[in-house]
């Protein structure tokens, strides 16, 4: 388990009139980190559990039935995500993104998004509700998910050869069911839906093409993502990314592509389009073209903790904060005095500060990617 801290100077609202969420910190909305950088993004991870293995993520070996997985009281409610995430929309976060674990094995996750569907931006606009799922449970849950407002889809899937998935996986898990799932989100009338495939060389780099040509032209987007040292559980060494540009390089010799502009700035995935107009694809290359100064993203652990990079090696307690009686505008100060103090970006000295590199990070489970 990582450390945990307290964030700090609690009496920065001295002299704000405490009010509702919606009209707090107006000024707030364009507070930026140390490197300029606003935040307009939260990950929430409403689980730590899940039904898959993948060695990238939860290698089995460490996730086994003796690890100690956070008890229900250790989790979030729903009401206090729901503050902490209506504070963050004050504050200028315009997007939600829940995740985990795997978030649909979260018991009534669908009354959770009915509370956070309901949540305005500071512009007074819905937020942009999102959630990032292994696909497993997807045909069981995708019509009740639309019904309660989730904006958006992403689902994983590493490949479409059983045996290579089934590798990634590690729970013997088909792909039918996954590919059945992306059906059933198409059925229930998400539009825009995005799969997200982890890249191991040497694993599962043979799918690449594969993946392309199922996907094109069917008005779902692949983004391919390089494996990243996430969490300090995976094994991970440089030998085993594939970078972005040579997977682009791979299915542009046989269907080819070229990059367009993001859809808005900070996109982390770099878009490209097949020329023959059948859809885009995306890269998600956060070794090898690293996006820090443009990353605009904080993440609530499972257990309530503030982080403020994928690669952190410790949070900030909200959870205590939430349960200790403090108002919404301690609350909120407390995130704006914690971003402002914000200095992160990892992935662009990943190469060069070791230190950095070996500290222990939090686990991807707890944060959600
Ligand atoms: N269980 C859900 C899922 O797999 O979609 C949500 C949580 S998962 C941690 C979120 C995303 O992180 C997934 O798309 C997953 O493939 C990606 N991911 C996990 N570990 C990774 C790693 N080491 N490198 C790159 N992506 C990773
Ligand atoms: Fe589970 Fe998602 Fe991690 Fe795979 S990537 S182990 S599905 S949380
Ligand atoms: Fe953001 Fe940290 Fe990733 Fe850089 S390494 S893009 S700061 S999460």
């Amino acid at each position: 388990m990582v450390e945990k801290v307290i964030p700090i100077r609690l009496d920065e609202g001295k002299g704000l009139t405490p009010s509702i969420p919606g009209q707090l910190l107006a000024a707030s909305t364009s507070t930026k980190d140390t490197r300029g950088r606003p935040l307009r993004d939260l990950r929430i991870s409403v689980t730590d559990r899940c039904n898959f293995r993948c060695t990238y993520c939860m290698p089995k070996e460490i996730f086994d039935k003796d690890y100690p997985y956070l008890s229900h009281n250790e989790l979030l409610s729903f009401e206090e995500i729901t503050r902490l995430t209506t504070i963050f929309a004050s504050l200028g976060v315009e997007k939600i993104r829940l995740t985990g674990g795997e978030p649909l094995l979260r018991k009534n996750l669908e009354v959770l998004i009915e509370m956070l569907a309901k949540i305005r931006t500071a512009a007074d606009q819905p937020l942009d509700l999102t959630l990032t799922t292994n696909g497993s449970i997807l045909r069981k849950k995708a019509a009740a998910l639309k019904a309660v407002g989730l904006h958006r889809l992403t689902i994983s899937l590493d490949g479409l050869n059983d045996d290579i998935f089934k590798k990634m996986n590690d729970v013997d898990f088909p792909v039918t069911d996954v590919l059945d799932g992306i059906a059933a989100a198409q059925e229930a009338g998400f539009t825009n839906l995005k799969v997200n495939m982890v890249v191991k060389k040497g694993t599962n780099d043979q799918e690449i093409i594969g993946m392309a040509k199922h996907f094109k032209g069917s008005g779902v987007t692949l983004r391919f993502i390089e494996f990243m040292d996430v969490g300090s559980s995976n094994g991970w060494d440089m030998s085993q990314v594939l970078p972005s540009q040579e997977v682009a390089n791979r299915i542009h010799a046989v269907f080819p592509i070229e990059p367009i502009e993001a859809n808005y700035p900070g996109e982390v995935a770099q878009r490209w389009r097949y020329l023959d107009g059948s859809g885009e694809i995306g890269f998600i290359s956060s070794v090898t073209q690293t996006f820090c100064h443009e990353c605009t993203r904080a993440r609530i652990s499972t257990d309530g903790q503030l982080y403020l990079c994928l690669f952190a090696n410790e949070g900030f307690d909200f959870k205590t904060l939430l349960r200790s009686g403090r108002s919404d505008l301690e609350i909120a100060n407390a995130i704006m005095s914690t971003w402002s103090g914000r200095n992160d970006h990892y992935s662009e000295i990943r190469g060069s500060n070791t230190a950095a590199v070996n500290t222990r990070k939090v686990e991807m489970s707890y944060i959600g990617g």
